[in-house]
């Protein structure tokens, strides 16, 4: 089979799924560490379609004081530098480096978000911290996903994967494959990168994954923790059920169905797995759900769409505060 778009975006979900159960792969350095999985998150030069943010379990529940959304890089400006006895805000940050005015509006952003408590004393704006900012981030993995791992693939990936080992931005790179019965071929391997990890995933039923290739441990670069830090803050925010809010869910022939442990959208009018390029305001077979399934006793409250939304928006939350 050739991966189309759709297939890409439903291996894209199902290797998401995997991880954020059974991360860490054998054999790597993750243990006792629990794993904050998004998609399709990265920089301006690069966008990875998984990235596995590996974080310490105490400090990602002292994460959650500062709520469900991520803290971009002005807002972990002020919370990660906020006193713990008022001050003057210009008194308590670091100078920005950028005039102040951005960073007055950024506290009063964070304090209209309750990250950082606030209060004016005279003409000045004091601050002071709500908690330390906790430091949850070991790692940051990287991962290609490549359901159809042929020759001409690999060869594709190589530039990519070159990018990503040597960007300083990750600690590890891995590509991961759908597994096919067979071995993975060392011809492939000989395209890749030797630094990034080779992992089959065997999607039928319960989900499992092989190590085809270690990779090596790469050495981040340190000048960038405030940019990992902020692809952190956006893997937290964001997880990788965030794809329902550019879909349409609303629509009546929006479904979930179980795969395996995972829940795939399912359009029922197309009788097929859509992705989010199809599955938008501009598809021809879009019909809205009926306004009875809203009001009739339809057992979820708001319809079975807000009910689709909703159900992804607690599986994201239930892993974020590790009690799943
Ligand atoms: S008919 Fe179109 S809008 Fe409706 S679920 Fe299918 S792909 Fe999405």
């Amino acid at each position: 089979m050739t991966a189309t778009a759709d297939t890409e975006f439903v291996f894209e979900l199902l290797v998401c799924r995997w991880a954020e159960r059974h991360w860490p792969p054998e054999s790597t350095d993750a243990d006792g560490t629990v794993p904050v999985v998004a998609r399709q998150l990265g920089t301006r030069e690069r966008r990875w379609d998984t990235v596995v943010i590996e974080a310490d379990p105490d400090a990602l529940a002292a994460r959650a004081q500062f709520g469900e959304r991520e803290l971009d890089s002005d807002l972990l400006h002020v919370v990660r530098h906020a006193p713990a006895e008022w001050a003057w805000y210009r008194d308590a940050l670091p100078d920005p480096g950028y005039p102040w005015r951005y960073v007055r509006a950024a506290v009063h952003r964070a304090a209209g978000r309750g990250v950082v408590e606030k209060r004016r004393s005279g003409n000045r704006i004091e601050i002071r911290r709500i908690a330390p900012y906790p430091d949850w981030v070991e790692r940051v993995v990287a991962v290609e996903n490549k359901p159809d791992l042929d020759a001409s693939a690999a060869r594709a990936l190589e530039d990519q994967l070159r990018h990503d080992v040597e960007a300083g931005l990750a600690d590890e790179v891995w590509v991961a494959t759908a597994a096919t019965g067979d071995d993975v071929e060392p011809v492939l391997l000989a395209d890749l990168p030797v630094e990034a990890g080779v992992l089959t995933l065997d999607l039928d039923g319960a989900a499992s994954a092989d190590v085809a290739w270690h990779p090596s441990r790469l050495s981040p670069d340190s000048a960038l923790s405030g940019r990992r830090l902020e692809l952190a803050e956006r893997a937290y925010g964001r997880g990788f059920r965030s794809y329902v809010e550019t879909m349409r869910p609303d629509c009546r022939h929006f479904e979930l169905r179980r795969a395996g442990d995972a829940l795939l959208p399912w359009c029922a009018a197309k009788e097929t797995h859509q992705s989010q390029a199809v599955c938008s305001g501009s598809c021809d077979s879009f019909e809205p759900e009926p306004p009875q399934w809203r009001t009739r006793g339809w057992p979820i409250e708001g319809g079975p769409g807000k009910g689709i939304a909703r159900l992804l928006a607690e599986r994201r939350r239930r892993r974020r505060r590790v009690d799943d």
